[in-house]
């Protein structure tokens, strides 16, 4: 008898190969299943996280689709207008702008929820997806060939693949393996992130105090709650981190009282450093970047995982078009399109929130007054706003 030897085509058990369960990964791997990809999803339990998303409309749109939104929707509170206010220390400082959903058509920008049930509905909808079969565990070891992946599992499970996606955020592993480089930055920044019970209500208004640290933001989060993300210098978020309740709600207080009343705490806190990381590739043949293994910003504008999210929804659509005409989901071919698809989306924002963060730092007065200028023609030039608007939910509107 003549044995023939398999090729790696053959011996493969699953189209694509997730790796990693943050919202990024999960959505990528419940979107693949969806479109008729057998996928794998290799991931331990996500990590501890009380910070929450604003997921702006192109995000709910994705989620609306994947039948997944209206499990979030009672958790999730709508964002009808963004306030940014300057604050007041600073050398110059621009006029206080209100962007509201109304002006372009829309009840609101997007919705808030909570990290940790976002990570939870779409983990129990992975449980529920037919094509999807999720291994709780890490990948150890990552091959990429020209005719397939394999993924070792800490436990030693060897599974194989056409297409293995990095959602294995900013170390990623995949991304290594895929010999995609990475530029990274640092910003001499922290985020403090808790949530807060107040006495007054938000009015579903997101309200971005700019400091010459960064950015003060509270996010609406239920009746008389909100989300603070906090960007300030290192330094201070660790003092303010180590404080008791009371006191650390005093300091909250000096900013958001004169906004939402009197503030308490109403969850734990956690304090991320900020730097920044962009991939100098997205995908190579057989593997593609998603989420924070490709691109990680400043939280200035929510725009980090919702950019996320339209990685994953970009994949899924390329690998599940490449699926239906009976291609190779990991061709060359393939992973180019998602390349060009995502390149343009991902390089402006980077860029975008990067200067935007920097401006804020600066103490020159040239660029103080630039961003003043630019802060008095959105006030007052009505279709600029809407552009922005338009353009700060989803690149080309929704
Ligand atoms: C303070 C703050 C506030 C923010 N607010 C917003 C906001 O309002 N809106 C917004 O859009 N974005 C926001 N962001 C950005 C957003 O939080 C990130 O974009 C998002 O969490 C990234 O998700 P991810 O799934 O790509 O990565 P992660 O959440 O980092 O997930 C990566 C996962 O991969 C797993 N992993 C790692 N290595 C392996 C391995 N070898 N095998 C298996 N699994 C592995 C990890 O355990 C982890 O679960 C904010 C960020 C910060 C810091």
């Amino acid at each position: 008898m003549t044995r023939t030897r398999k090729t790696p085509e053959a011996e493969a058990e699953a189209d694509a190969i997730v790796v990693g369960g943050g919202p990024a990964g999960l959505l990528a791997a419940l979107l693949l299943a969806q479109g008729g990809v057998a996928t794998v999803l290799v991931a331990p339990p996500a990590p501890e996280d009380h910070r929450t998303t604003g997921l702006l409309a192109g995000s709910v749109a994705i989620l609306e689709r994947a039948g997944i939104w209206p499990a979030l929707l009672p958790a999730a509170s709508p964002m009808r207008a963004i306030r940014l206010i300057d604050d007041g220390g600073r050398r110059i400082s621009g006029p206080e702008v209100v962007f509201r959903a109304a002006e372009i058509g829309r009840k609101a920008f997007g919705h808030n929820i909570a990290n940790r049930e976002l990570v939870a509905a779409l983990a129990e909808a992975a449980v529920e997806t037919p094509n999807l079969r999720r291994v709780s565990d890490t990948a150890a070891e990552i091959r990429i060939g020209i005719g397939g992946v394999t993924v070792r599992t800490g436990a030693g499970e060897t599974l194989r693949g056409r297409l293995v996606v990095g959602a294995d955020g900013r170390g990623s592993a995949v991304r290594a393996a895929a010999g995609i480089g990475v530029r990274r930055w640092g910003y001499d920044q922290a985020a403090l992130v808790t949530t807060l019970r107040h006495a007054r209500g938000h009015d579903d208004i997101s309200t971005e105090i700019h400091t010459a640290a960064g950015p003060f933001t509270l996010v609406p989060l239920g009746d008389r709650r909100s989300s603070l993300v906090w960007v300030t210098r290192p330094a201070e978020a660790a003092a303010l981190a180590a404080l008791d309740d009371a006191a650390l709600a005093r300091a909250i207080g000096r900013r958001a009282e004169p906004i939402l009343g009197a503030v308490t705490l109403d969850g734990p806190r956690q304090v991320f450093p900020l730097s920044g990381l962009a991939a100098r590739r997205l995908a190579v043949p057989r593997a593609a970047l998603v989420g924070e293994a490709a691109h990680a910003l400043p939280p200035i504008g929510a725009q980090g995982l919702n950019l996320g999210f339209r990685d994953a929804a970009a994949i899924a659509e390329v690998a599940g078009e490449a699926r239906r005409t009976g291609a190779d989901p990991g061709a060359a071919a393939v992973t180019a399109r998602y390349e060009a698809r995502r390149r343009g989306d991902v390089a402006s924002r980077t860029t975008g929130v990067d200067l935007l963060n920097r401006s804020l730092l600066t103490d020159a007065a040239p660029a103080l007054a630039l961003r003043a200028l630019a802060l008095q023609a959105v006030k007052r030039v009505a279709p600029l706003r809407r552009l922005l608007m338009r353009e700060g939910i989803a690149p080309g509107g929704v």
